[in-house]
């Protein structure tokens, strides 16, 4: 191995994710990450190494590189495995290709034209329904027919470690007539993965199922922030809209499909059976750890949730052929949320309102304070990693401290 890679790092020879950086001498530009280290895919291009423009490499997203097409980012990912175990590889010899990635600033991977988010964990749609409906009839009739989704916010998406200011907003106090104004006292985090499109689409075109991985470049863990009393008060009869769109978090890293492929695992059994259109063949869903922790200011991390991406009812493919049926057009670079991923166990639920279930079970933190949602100074942290024989690939994290209201 050309550089030393620790045992349990997630950026192992079988990751080689992409992501932009920079460094105080240079401006953004592509890198990979292995191990704790970062290689400067904009220098490596200076030796000649590569036979398209690499150009790509110099710019501020990722979006022009993955529109070169899977071909040919594929085989820069697997030229790079062979480079990194090869002693006499081109990159022998030059360590001023690999910069540590605690000297580097990383920069949002990819300009995002538009985000979808799902609602895909039965767990989670289960939990919410149970709290804000009936118990006896948590789910929607739509819900197991349709991947519920809705039209997101792309331009408030930003890249892990960017500090957020406390949202405010309209609430309605509990047996009031008139709302009032003010920061939101029920800020939560979303755990969720997001999947970033590779590939066009022209308006009218449809994908299907069985075509879904050619368009999705990468996944990056997603930390869709949510303010739930802002949210129970604006959400009818439209949706989602003010309590959603203030922030939401992307680790920096896009973790390749293909890094994925030897953690493929079979969903849950869909009944009743779906229509003809979300249909599937072979495996679609992805054994990968999720957890979250909190930092109260000053204080130890406390992990609150351990999930797994392999939970979700919907899978990826069929959000994509959901998403599109309609003849609605696909772009380089549009992230789609999973929804937030709730597994069974109280303890792997993918949001403090159902981790803390509304307030009424509150979590404790190392410090001795209690949690029924996010408080000022805390950091919330999600990590996420698949690992299996020996291999581990995983995303690092995406975490971000929460401010006081501006
Ligand atoms: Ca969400």
């Amino acid at each position: 191995m050309i550089i030393d890679i620790p045992k349990n790092s997630d950026f192992s020879i079988h990751n080689i994710p992409f992501g932009i950086f920079s460094t105080e001498d240079r401006s953004p530009r592509a890198g990979v990450a292995v191990g704790d280290y970062i290689l400067d895919l904009a220098a490596l291009a200076e030796l000649d190494v590569f036979d398209f423009n690499t150009a790509v490499f110099e710019k501020e997203t990722l979006n022009d590189f993955i529109s070169l097409g899977k071909e040919i980012t594929k085989k820069v990912r697997l030229d790079i495995q062979h480079w990194l175990q090869d002693e006499n590889s081109i990159l022998a010899g030059k360590p001023e290709l690999f910069i540590k990635q605690v000297d580097a600033q990383m920069h949002m991977p990819v300009y995002i034209g538009d985000y979808t988010d799902f609602y895909s964990s039965i767990e989670h749609a289960t939990n919410v329904g149970k709290m804000f409906r009936d118990p006896e009839n948590a789910l929607l009739p739509n819900w197991k027919h349709i991947p519920v989704g809705y039209h997101g916010r792309a331009s408030s998406i930003v890249v892990s470690g960017e500090p957020i200011h406390r949202p405010k907003g309209q609430t309605i106090p509990v047996g009031a007539d008139k709302p009032v104004f003010g920061p939101t006292q029920r800020l939560d985090f979303e755990l969720e993965m997001g999947f970033i499109t590779g590939k066009n689409t022209n308006l009218g075109e449809s994908v299907l199922t069985s075509e879904a991985e050619e368009y999705i470049f990468g996944l990056v863990l997603l930390n869709d922030w949510s303010a739930r009393d802002i949210q129970k008060w604006e959400y009818v009869p439209l949706g989602p809209f003010l309590a959603k769109n203030f922030a939401s978090h992307i680790s920096p890293w896009i973790v390749t499909l293909e890094a994925f492929e030897t953690f493929k695992v079979p969903g849950p059994k869909q009944e009743p059976e779906v229509l003809p259109y979300l249909q599937y063949e072979g495996l679609k869903n992805y054994d990968i750890n999720l957890e979250v922790a909190i930092s109260p200011e000053g204080s130890e991390e406390q992990t609150v949730c351990h999930s797994n991406f392999k939970y979700m009812y919907w899978n990826m493919a069929q959000q994509l052929a959901h998403h599109t049926v309609n003849g609605c057009n696909i772009n380089i670079g549009d992230l789609y949320g999973s929804g937030t991923i709730s597994g069974k166990d109280e303890n792997s639920y993918g949001s403090m309102l159902e981790l803390a279930w509304m307030g009424t079970k509150p979590l404790k933190m190392k410090d001795g304070s209690e949690r029924k949602f996010i408080n000022d100074g805390d950091t919330v942290t999600m990590r996420g990693f698949a690992e299996k024989d020996g291999k581990r690939v995983g995303f690092g994290e995406v975490s971000a401290k929460i401010l006081p209201v501006k």
